[in-house]
């Protein structure tokens, strides 16, 4: 399996997000002006081709590109979002369910098989839930893109060296290639289409984890699938002082 060391520092991170972001924004923000001046403008000179559909036309454009702005700058919130932190108790299980009911429908529609491997008697993680969901969901979501229909998708959460409890999320999908693998983590590299992806998705995922005390790290294979494991901290290894160990060889985010 392909594997990639990735140690990036948080405020870096944070400042090619800020640069990026003014290009990243400043494109769909020039598509809803051109399409509003046009139609301004076919208005006032009273263009009588302009019939009700072209109308539609004109409107859904510029509806999906402040869709767009709007997935960006949430994703941007969220990275940079530290105040609405909470300390929860986290039952994993839990966690993993919620996410899963989530998206379960889309798994239906795309007729991809779900296994779920939940050990029991996980101990509990400090931090923010929802937050959790949303970077279970986050990698879920990844997972769902790489597959075609009839994909095989793996949740699983065991404890792992009875220090951490190690979430994996593990797809058939089409992988990653070698050249793509130190750049995942990267604010807005995507390989997804416009529209669909906005690349800030680890690079969140990555925010969260490490204020949890943990680590993620990809493995991949291309045309055979994809494994993102989580590793976060367990409460009494955090009662004791320590944090998760870093393994040897993994792509590691502290
Ligand atoms: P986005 O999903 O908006 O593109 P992410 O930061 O979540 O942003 O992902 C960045 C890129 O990493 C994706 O565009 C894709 O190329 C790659 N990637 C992430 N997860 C997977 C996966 N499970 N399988 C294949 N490629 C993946």
């Amino acid at each position: 399996m392909e594997e990639t060391m990735i140690q990036t520092d948080k405020l870096s991170a944070l400042g090619i997000m800020a640069s990026s972001f003014a290009h990243e924004v400043n494109n769909p923000l020039a598509t809803i002006n051109v399409y509003a001046e046009d139609l301004i403008d076919r208005i006032q000179a009273g263009d009588e081709d302009l019939d009700e559909e072209e109308m539609e036309h004109y409107l859904r454009k510029i509806k999906e590109n402040t869709e767009r702005c709007k997935r960006i700058t949430g994703n941007l919130l969220n990275f940079s979002r530290k105040n609405d932190w909470t300390e929860d108790q986290i039952r994993v299980k839990e966690i993993i369910e919620n996410s899963v009911s989530l998206v379960e429908h889309q798994l239906k529609k795309q007729r991809i098989q779900l296994e779920l491997h939940v050990d029991r008697g996980l101990p509990a993680v400090i931090g923010d839930g929802l937050k959790l969901m949303q970077v279970i969901v986050n990698l879920i979501n990844n997972a769902v893109d790489a597959m075609e229909s009839e994909g095989k998708l793996i949740v699983s959460a065991s404890e792992s060296n009875g220090e951490a409890v190690s979430i994996k999320v593990t797809d058939s999908g089409h992988g990653i290639p070698a050249e793509a693998m130190d750049k995942l983590f990267d604010p807005f590299f995507t390989t997804k289409p416009i529209g669909k992806g906005t690349g800030l998705g680890l690079s969140v995922c990555y925010g969260i984890i490490q204020q949890f005390g943990g680590n993620i790290t990809i493995d991949s294979k291309p045309s055979e699938g994809t494994t993102v494991e989580i590793q976060l901290p367990a409460e009494r290894t955090l009662k004791a002082g320590q944090g998760v160990e870093n393994q040897a060889g993994k792509s590691e985010i502290t």
